[in-house]
């Protein structure tokens, strides 16, 4: 434990051991202008903030006022990360208060161009930093970290930011904002999260000749050389936090499917991008299946794409067939059909394909483009993860459209600008029968006046609870059955009433409470398998809902 006890968990005055201007100093327990009359009188704080005690309220209000007076996005995410750094109840406050507003700045799209910026940005440390050039000292630095109690760590090799590729170093935006989704969405508590980035040096020149670049100017280490730190990186945050959740992010696909399969068995870890994307997707298929009246099984699945996303939806897809109707995995595959760059992924392109690609080949003749795969499969479901704006284009859908009644559309690259389709181009191109989400969000649309309410296929929905529900129980590991039941609880959580205007997933700001149902579910699994590592609470959703992070200021006993 640090010294500094954190003003996070419900209940009793706490105990801090902080005085002065250390306390003011500390994010997890500064409160600012917070600061009771008490708490000025005993904790030696008299002199050091402005003599009006200011409410949390009246607090927010200031905070809002400043951040609406910024002149851009960037200034807006730079704002919030310094109110983050220092005062970590406020800023959960606004954020929780704020959710739609604000997760676009601290997380997609806008931490993208902070990241690119994150060296000219940066004002103060936050997280860790693991170089390769100081392997040999990981298991030390590891000590470095005051807290005892992390439970989620969020690393990333900043390889593949978002869709900017390799940013180095900079990529550290996103393990910090992560983070900051995990404790906005399932309460996880702020102390007991560490963001990381581990330096393997970049391969972006620009950045190397950026003379205010933060990170290894070399360029990335490969093969042996990249596992042996790896390795050393795993063992070392295993050993000082055994029972931590480990979440790769952003790794570039070469990496990403490698480390997760070497490491799923050994630590406590997932990877957001494959199995996050793949549960929040089949999470809005299942919502979409229940206004079709069908079963999964009986779809056929097209995918413009066939990276990371793909893999990790096509995976859970399969996994959620298998379990709905028995069909073995051979039978489940064949259901699926990807397409990348080249074209249909086929058999006979076995031996040139990535490894990931290889199991949804299929036993096909080549088929050159989309709109060739649409007319020989027939699909009814089709998923866009290629980047590619525009790629679904009015012949496509209306070819899919002419053979299926209701076609499932996500197209799901991000940003807005790079969406294979708008959410009012499928509506039109369909008649209004299209049941769409995609990855950024789109407005509604009324046609004929009926209101339809595209659905944001966004990973929010899930890794919160996932992770919240991991470590509330101290599961061993995590495994895909727990990404199913997330996705299953998520759909079962869409109201008739939004389905009845097409609306596929949950409101977000009822954020808290979908993390808590998931959490539940996956502690529910975990206990059912002999994963957890706690005995099952008489009441586990009281359990779950005691450990939530609540951001408001308790009073502070000196000791
Ligand atoms: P990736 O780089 O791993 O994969 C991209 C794939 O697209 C590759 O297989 C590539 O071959 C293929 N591709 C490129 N050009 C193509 C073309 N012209 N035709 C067909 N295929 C082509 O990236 P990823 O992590 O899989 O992400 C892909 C997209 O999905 C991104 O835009 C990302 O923002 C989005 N995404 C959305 C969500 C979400 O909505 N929740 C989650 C994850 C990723």
């Amino acid at each position: 434990m640090t010294d500094s006890t954190s003003p996070l968990a419900a209940g009793a005055p706490l105990p801090v051991y902080k005085r002065g201007l250390d306390l003011v100093r500390d994010p997890l327990l500064n409160k600012g202008t917070g600061f009771t009359v008490n708490e000025r009188a005993t904790l030696g704080l008299r002199g050091l903030v402005p003599p009006q005690v200011v409410d949390i309220e009246d607090q927010e209000r200031r905070i809002l006022q400043n951040f609406q007076r910024q002149h851009d996005d960037l200034d807006r995410y730079t704002y919030l990360e310094t109110l983050h750094d220092r005062n970590e109840t406020l800023y959960y406050r606004v954020l929780l208060s704020h959710l739609n507003e604000m997760t676009p700045i601290i997380y997609t799209p806008v931490v993208g161009l902070a990241c690119s910026q994150f060296s000219h940005i940066y004002q103060r440390s936050r997280g860790m930093y693991f170089s390769a050039d100081d392997v040999a000292h990981f298991a030390e630095m590891a000590q470095n970290w005051p807290e005892d109690e992390v439970e989620i760590i969020v690393v990333s090799d900043g390889s593949r930011i978002l869709g900017l590729g390799d940013l180095g170093a900079n990529g550290m935006g996103i393990p910090i904002g992560k983070l900051s989704l995990y404790v906005v969405g399932a309460g996880l508590e702020p102390r007991r999260t560490l963001p990381i980035l581990l330096d393997m040096g970049t391969n972006n020149q620009a950045l190397r000749d950026d003379p205010l670049y933060l990170g290894r100017r070399l360029p990335r280490l490969t093969g042996p050389a990249y596992e042996t730190v790896v390795e050393a990186f795993i063992r070392a945050v295993h050993a000082r936090w055994p029972h931590a959740l480990i979440q790769f992010e952003d790794f570039s696909n070469d990496q990403a499917f490698q480390l997760l399969e070497r490491y799923r068995r050994q630590v406590l870890c997932f990877n957001d991008d494959i199995q996050g994307t793949g549960a929040v997707t089949l999470a809005g298929i299942l919502s979409a299946l229940r206004i079709t009246k069908q079963t999964l099984s009986e779809q056929r699945i097209v995918f413009l794409g066939a990276g990371a996303a793909a893999r990790g939806i096509a995976d859970t897809f399969v996994a959620g067939m298998m379990a709905e109707s028995g069909m073995t995995l051979d039978a489940a595959r064949r259901q699926i059909w990807t397409l990348d760059s080249q074209g249909l992924v086929t058999l006979d392109r076995l031996d040139s394909l990535s490894e990931h690609k290889r199991p949804f080949a299929q036993d096909s003749a080549p088929l050159p483009d989309l709109l060739a795969v649409i007319h020989a499969v027939r699909p009814t479901i089709l998923i866009g993860v290629s980047g590619q704006a525009g790629s679904f284009s009015e012949a496509v859908v209306r070819a899919m459209h002419s053979y299926c009644e209701r076609p499932i559309l996500f197209p799901l690259s991000n940003p807005t600008s790079k969406a294979e389709c708008t959410a009012e181009q499928a509506y039109e191109w369909t008649n209004g029968a299209a049941l769409f989400a995609s990855g950024s969000p789109f407005p509604p649309v009324t046609r004929g006046g009926h209101l339809l309410v595209p659905g944001q296929c966004n990973n929010m929905y899930i890794f919160p609870g996932v992770g919240q529900g991991v470590v509330s129980c101290q599961a061993s590991k995590v495994t895909d059955a727990m990404f199913y039941v997330a996705a299953r609880t998520l759909a079962g959580l869409v109201g008739e009433d939004s389905l009845a205007v097409g609306r596929l997933y949950p409101d977000l700001t009822l954020i808290r409470e979908i993390s808590v149902q998931i959490a539940v579910a996956v502690c529910e699994l975990a206990f059912a398998e002999g994963l957890a590592g706690i005995e099952r609470p008489a009441d586990l959703e009281a359990f779950i809902r005691a450990r939530m992070f609540i951001p408001e200021y308790l009073p502070y006993v000196a000791v």
